[in-house]
């Protein structure tokens, strides 16, 4: 089967594991504590976002509301394409500017400016935005047992059903350090915006430069490319809190000034995950830690790492069913031809969808055990360069991949 595809994925530890902010996460901490709290204090208080208060300009442009009356639905049995996205670079001359993570950032992301130019030609390609909640449900069978299902899907007629999901939208400190935004913050009338700086360090509000305010204000132009009001869904770890704010624990050292910054963290974070449901996105877990469930992880980390998602990150954005795996990697080394005590273990805290990555949108109902698998493609800097071809459904490569930005590192596909 052409799904096997995590080994693109294993650099990705590299990437992700080289600032740790702390928890269990081993020693780098200082590289993190640095930027993280410079994070910190530009979250302090909730002054930030009010004095530079980020202000809607957008509602001339936006377009009449998706009239459900307005088109034919049909139903869709076929596949539901599912892309996922990292965090998208705001600045690429931070990001691509020659350091030990300029090329991982070319490999695994995409600027703004291409993922802008994504957006518009899936919904020129008659892609309509589905939430991957409503892919499919969980029912019992005629013996009582649980199974889930493909739900029943309709997309107005000629439309095809998009998922996008977005991992480790935590606002890590590397990111913040190489040209991405900081945070996601409230606006005035309750739109989402995003705050970080730009390469001069000026203090930046903006609704374009970050995956989630581009994608909102792209469906306020285009309500018909979200005829459910779908977004995505949004994957996140923990150890570096959430969506920008620095709402983790750390269990080597905790602090009354810790926690109190911790718990100050935590109020401004529930206006930005309110917000983010009302405008249609949901959430997944990435584990906790970022950690690998292939096995070698022992049960008891992985339990507590579980627990701990649930305690830090679960009790803001809510229960989820959808567990995206960390760098790809399948609980117990496969979940597909086997159920091993991970992926068992897994699904008995409530995960139902198990997103891995892959070079098809490919999904499988399990049989013995109420849950489903699936992969996800990723549009990123390796496919763009190396899988034109794979991707021409949705868009192609060189109209999309900024080779004036990024590093020079060649396409294989003729110019
Ligand atoms: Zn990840």
């Amino acid at each position: 089967m052409m799904r096997r595809c995590t080994c693109i994925l294993l650099a990705l530890l590299t990437l992700l594991s080289l600032t740790a902010c702390g928890g269990t996460k081993s020693g780098s901490a200082s590289a993190g504590s640095l930027s993280s709290s410079a994070a910190d204090s530009a979250a302090s208080g909730s002054s930030a976002q009010e004095t530079a208060s980020p202000t809607s300009h957008s509602g001339d442009e936006d377009a009449q509301p998706f009239d459900k009356n307005s088109v034919t639905w049909t139903d869709w049995t076929g596949v539901v394409e599912h892309l996922f996205f990292h965090p998208v670079v705001a600045y690429p001359e931070l990001a691509f500017d020659g350091d030990a993570q300029a090329n991982g950032i070319d490999d695994y992301m995409v600027t703004a400016d291409e993922y802008l130019k994504i957006l518009q030609s899936c919904y020129d390609k008659g892609y309509v935005l589905v939430d991957i909640n409503q892919v499919w449900n969980e029912t019992t069978d005629a013996s009582g047992k649980a199974v889930m299902v493909r739900s029943e899907l309709k997309v107005p007629e000629g439309k095809k059903p998009l998922v996008l999901s977005f991992d480790d939208v935590n606002y890590y400190p590397y990111m913040l350090e190489n040209g991405f935004t900081y945070k996601l913050v409230v606006g005035d009338n309750g739109q989402l915006w995003s705050y970080g700086k730009d390469p001069q360090g000026n203090d930046v509000y903006s609704q374009d430069l970050d995956a989630v305010t581009i994608l909102d204000k792209f469906c306020r132009a285009h309500p018909d490319f979200s005829p459910y009001g779908a977004r995505g869904c949004l994957s996140l770890t923990g150890y570096c809190g959430i969506l920008g704010y620095r709402t983790q624990t750390d269990t080597k050292s905790w602090t009354d000034a810790q926690e109190a910054n911790r718990q100050k963290e935590i109020e401004a974070v529930k206006p930005v995950v309110a917000a983010l449901k009302a405008e249609g996105w949901t959430f997944g877990s990435h584990t906790w830690g970022h950690i690998r469930l292939g096995g070698s992880k022992s049960m008891a980390e992985i339990q507590a790492d579980t627990q701990r998602w649930a305690n830090e990150v679960g009790s803001l954005v809510g229960p989820t069913k959808i567990l995206f795996y960390p760098h790809g990697e399948r609980p117990d080394g496969d979940d597909w031809k086997k159920t091993g005590p991970i992926f068992k273990y897994l699904q008995s805290q409530g995960f139902r969808v198990f997103c891995s990555v892959g070079t098809e949108s490919f999904s499988y109902i399990k049989k013995d055990i109420c849950a489903v698998i699936c992969d996800r493609l990723h549009p990123d800097g390796t496919t763009l360069r190396h899988s034109r071809d794979r991707y021409l459904q949705f868009y192609d490569a060189k109209d999309i991949i900024d080779l004036k930005v990024r590093p020079d590192r060649g396409v294989s596909w003729a110019n």
